[in-house]
Parts: C-alpha cells; sequence; structure tokens
C-alpha cells in the first residue's frame, strides 16, 4: 500500500507487485506499484501540510518524534522479524538495526529543539541583522534495500525535526520494511500529508517527478554512485538542493604495531556484516609484512566458523546477497584477482548444499595478495569478500589507501598515537574507525568526501541539510 496524505492506498494504476525472501526466493507479500499520478498525488500533500507542519513549535514536532520513538522501540522484535524475512540479514543484525534507526528518532526529537538563528554585527549604526533557519520545505528521499529501516529514519527524521515534509520512495526490494516505519509514523499521530510513502517498481518515473516537481525543493537520496550522479545531476537542472550518500570503497590499515589477533577479529566482524553489503563495508585490507601471517591465519580461523543461511535460524552470521546480479558481481571479482594473481584462502563460490540453492548465499571468501591491478582494488565489492594486501612503508600506505574516487569510510589498527593521529588526519574518507569497527552512531556525522557524497546524516549536521538561512537587515 502506499500511504499518501494520511491514508493507506493502492496505486491509481490498480498494479501491485511481489517481494521475495532472498533467502529463498518465496514470494512475502504484494506491494502497490505506484505511479507518476501517486507521485504527484503524494507531492501535493506534501506541500500542502508544509504550512502548519513548519509552524509548530520545534516542541510540538519533538513530541512526534519521541512517540514515534517509543512506538518503534516496542515493535522492535516485530521489525526485525520483517526485515530479516525480505531484506536476509540475521536476526541480532536486525534488532541492532532497528535500534539503530529508532535512534535517529530519539536523537532528532532532541535536536528540533535546538535550531538556532544569530545576531549579527552591522557596520551601521542604524542597522540590525538577525538570521534564523528555516524549514526547506518539501522534501523527495529516495533509499536503498541493505539498511532498509535506518535509511529511513536516519532521513526523515531530521527532516521531520526541522519541520519539512517528506515524499520517500523506498527500494523495491524491501517495501514492506518502509511500511512498517509509515505505520510508527501514523500511530505517532503525525498530521495527514507530512509524512508520504510511494512504493514502486519504476524508480525512474517516481524520481523524475520528485527530481522536476517545483514543489519538493530538497533530494535526499542513498544508493549506488552511479544512480547518485544522475540524480545529481537531474537536481542541478532545477536548483534543487541534494544529500548524497554513495559508494564506498574502504581502507583498513593495520600497522606493524598493530595486535594482529584483535585486528583480524576486527574484520572478521566488519566485513562479512550484512553479508559485506555494506557502504562502510572494508574493501581493501593493508597489513603489513611483518604481521601479515599471524593476521591471515587468525581471519582464516574466524571466518571459516561463520555460518550463512536464512537469517531467523540460531547461529546464522551470513544472510544472502540481495540478488543473481550481486552473485555474478562478487563472482566475477573474485575470479578476476585469482587470475591476475590473487591467492583464494577460503571460500570463492556460490553456496547450494542445504537447501541454499533456493536462495542467494555466496561463501564468505578471503583472498591475499590483492594488488591495484584487480577489479576488486577498485570496484566496490558488495558482498562478502576480504580481499588482503600487504605493505611495507607506513607513508605509502596512506598513499594507497587514498588511491580510490571514494571516500567514505577507513579503519585503521595501531598502538602508536602518533600514525593514530596521522592517518586520522590525511585519510580522504568521512568516516574513519581508529581501532574501532563500529565508527557509527545517530549522534555522529556520517558521510562521504570524492564521489562517496555529498552532505552529512546523523549528528548535529544531519539537520542542517533540511535547513536554509535567512536574513533579516533591520534599519531602525
Ligand atoms: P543499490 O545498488 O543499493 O540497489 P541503487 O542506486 O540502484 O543502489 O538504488 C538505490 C535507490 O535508488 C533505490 O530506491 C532505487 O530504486 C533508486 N533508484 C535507482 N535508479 C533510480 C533512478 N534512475 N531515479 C531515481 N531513483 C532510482
Amino acid at each position: 500500500m502506499l500511504y499518501i496524505d494520511g491514508k493507506w492506498t493502492e496505486s491509481e494504476s490498480k498494479n501491485s507487485f511481489p517481494v521475495f525472501n532472498p533467502a529463498d526466493g518465496q514470494e512475502i507479500n504484494k506491494v502497490a506499484d505506484g505511479n507518476r499520478n501517486d507521485t504527484k498525488k503524494a507531492i501535493e500533500a506534501a506541500a500542502s501540510s508544509f504550512r502548519n507542519w513548519s509552524r509548530l513549535t520545534a516542541y510540538e514536532r519533538s513530541s512526534y518524534l519521541y512517540r514515534a520513538y517509543e512506538i518503534m522501540m516496542k515493535r522492535k522484535e516485530e521489525l526485525a522479524q520483517l526485515m530479516t524475512l525480505e531484506q536476509g540479514k540475521p536476526l541480532k543484525s536486525s534488532r541492532n538495526e532497528v535500534q539503530y534507526a529508532a535512534d535517529f528518532l530519539l536523537w532528532y526529537a532532541e535536536e528540533a529543539k535546538r535550531v538556532y538563528g544569530e545576531v549579527i554585527p552591522s557596520s551601521r549604526r542604524d542597522q540590525r541583522f538577525i538570521s534564523i533557519r528555516k524549514a526547506i520545505g518539501v522534501v523527495g528521499a529516495i533509499t536503498p534495500w541493505n539498511y532498509p529501516v535506518s535509511m529511513i529514519t536516519r532521513k526523515i527524521a531530521p527532516a521531520l525535526a526541522a519541520g519539512c515534509t517528506i515524499v520517500l520512495k523506498p527500494a523495491e526490494e524491501t517495501p514492506l520494511c518502509a511500511m512498517e516505519v509509515f505505520k510508527v509514523f501514523d500511530d505517532a499521530g503525525i498530521p495527514n500529508g507530512v509524512v508520504n510513502l510511494i512504493s514502486s517498481t519504476n524508480a525512474e518515473m517516481v524520481g523524475n517527478e520528485l527530481l522536476t516537481n517545483p514543489a519538493v525543493k530538497k533530494i535526499t537520496f542513498t544508493g549506488s554512485t552511479e544512480v547518485g550522479k544522475f540524480i545529481a545531476e537531474k537536481a542541478a537542472r532545477n536548483v534543487k538542493r541534494v544529500s548524497m550518500e554513495l559508494g564506498g570503497h574502504a581502507p583498513f590499515i593495520v600497522y606493524e604495531d598493530a595486535d594482529p589477533v584483535h585486528s583480524a577479529k576486527g574484520v572478521a566482524l566488519v566485513k562479512f556484516l550484512n553479508a559485506g553489503q555494506a557502504c562502510i563495508s572494508p574493501n581493501r585490507i593493508f597489513v603489513h609484512r611483518s604481521i601479515a601471517e599471524e593476521f591471515t591465519n587468525t581471519l582464516i580461523d574466524r571466518v571459516r566458523k561463520l555460518r550463512a543461511g536464512n537469517g531467523l535460524e540460531e547461529g546464522i552470521s551470513i544472510g544472502p546477497l540481495v540478488n543473481e546480479a550481486a552473485i555474478e558481481k562478487v563472482d566475477g571479482q573474485v575470479r578476476d584477482a585469482v587470475e591476475r594473481g590473487a591467492t583464494l584462502e577460503l571460500g570463492g563460490y556460490r553456496l547450494k548444499e542445504n537447501g541454499l540453492d533456493k536462495g542467494v548465499f555466496y561463501a564468505p571468501t578471503i583472498l591475499s595478495g590483492v594488488h591495484k591491478d584487480m577489479r576488486i582494488f577498485r570496484e566496490e565489492t558488495f558482498g562478502p569478500v576480504a580481499p588482503i594486501s600487504i605493505f611495507d612503508n607506513s607513508e605509502e600506505v596512506i598513499e594507497m589507501a587514498n588511491d580510490t574516487h571514494y571516500g567514505l569510510a577507513a579503519y585503521v589498527y595501531t598502538k602508536d598515537i602518533s600514525k593514530a593521529m596521522r592517518a586520522f588526519e590525511e585519510l580522504n574518507f568521512g568516516i574513519i574507525g581508529i581501532n574501532d569497527i563500529n565508527p557509527t552512531a545517530a549522534s555522529a556525522p556520517f558521510g562521504g568526501m570524492n564521489e562517496s557524497g555529498l552532505g552529512r546524516e546523523g549528528g548535529k549536521e544531519g539537520i542542517e541539510e533540511y535547513l536554509e538561512t535567512k536574513l533579516g537587515g533591520f534599519s531602525i
């Protein structure tokens, strides 16, 4: 169902599309297939509710967000189960994601009250300047399937806090999660028209309406760099603001003084989260030659124990990939690396045993001897493959890590404070984990440099993306 102007409705076209469980290929449900007219109606609803919503006090908007937070927390288990069914990640990861998603509602319920203006000195005695921050207006939001709940609240919570109204198009692979999030908003009593949901199989059609309709003032997008560029280009033609969270190719640097066992355990955890389908997933693991053997052996040991399967079952830590194309891409990168001289330490094939052939599973894989002429060294993998490269020189490794057009996340393991600080300052990435594999939280700014994106989500920066500055010059 679509959610337009506070009502659940079919598409005007009466069309619907099926949603499948990637673990077994079974159809879970059907949802409405929104078209251009549905999108227009949603934008009209968002535009006509903007005046009232943006005029509420920050305290009033905050109370809706608190309510949504409380409802989402009450439904944490149901939402997590649905997420595993629809997206495939292990249930424990789904629970973590729902918590992360709810954290944005809570954080922006608080930040809503901290939007300040300024009084600016004038060079004229008879003049006063005051700047205030105002909500931008209607926001078009486009989200991906890999984090199907948190990517929605990460956009909608700050937009609502700022006073914006929204039309969201979720990924066609995960519309059921989006519907559940909108049920939370509906039950929190958010006024009609303030949040609107258009699920659709025709992303470009919905996107075109959002990108060309003059009522939409801002586009916020999370997805691939390729689609992000296309959207940014169209948005620019209509002078719409954009925020972009795009792809990544994270380096993970393990210096000679790091603990090889501890850092290998870190990689085993972060690389295989969500089966590697995360934009901050390590994609180039640089290990100093002196500890490479111990590091690699520990990693192999750990990864060998990871079990792939249906995320609803106990003890599963690797879920399915999103679709057949993902398997082909991952497998293609592995084969290319091996052909160019990499060593396959573990995995490297599609899993088909024990009923896994009904889903889209790839074996947790480790490659060593990876170098810059391999595709995996340049292209985002979005799958469960850990590619290891050896380095000798601490200066060179920063250069090697920066040698990418991406710039989202990077990880550094060292006990040497100077090395840590230098790496933090010199790596051209927006998020840097120092001896830390989870440098993300609702309170912290998330976003990329270079072709990994524009703007930040989360933190005090996140709400800025939905505000503009208005200046008053007063003659007195
Ligand atoms: P991913 O590789 O994560 O699937 P995509 O960039 O393909 O990333 O998709 C992210 C989101 O962008 C999804 O909601 C998808 O439907 C949407 N999308 C894809 N192509 C377009 C387009 N041409 N216009 C607008 N949205 C699009």
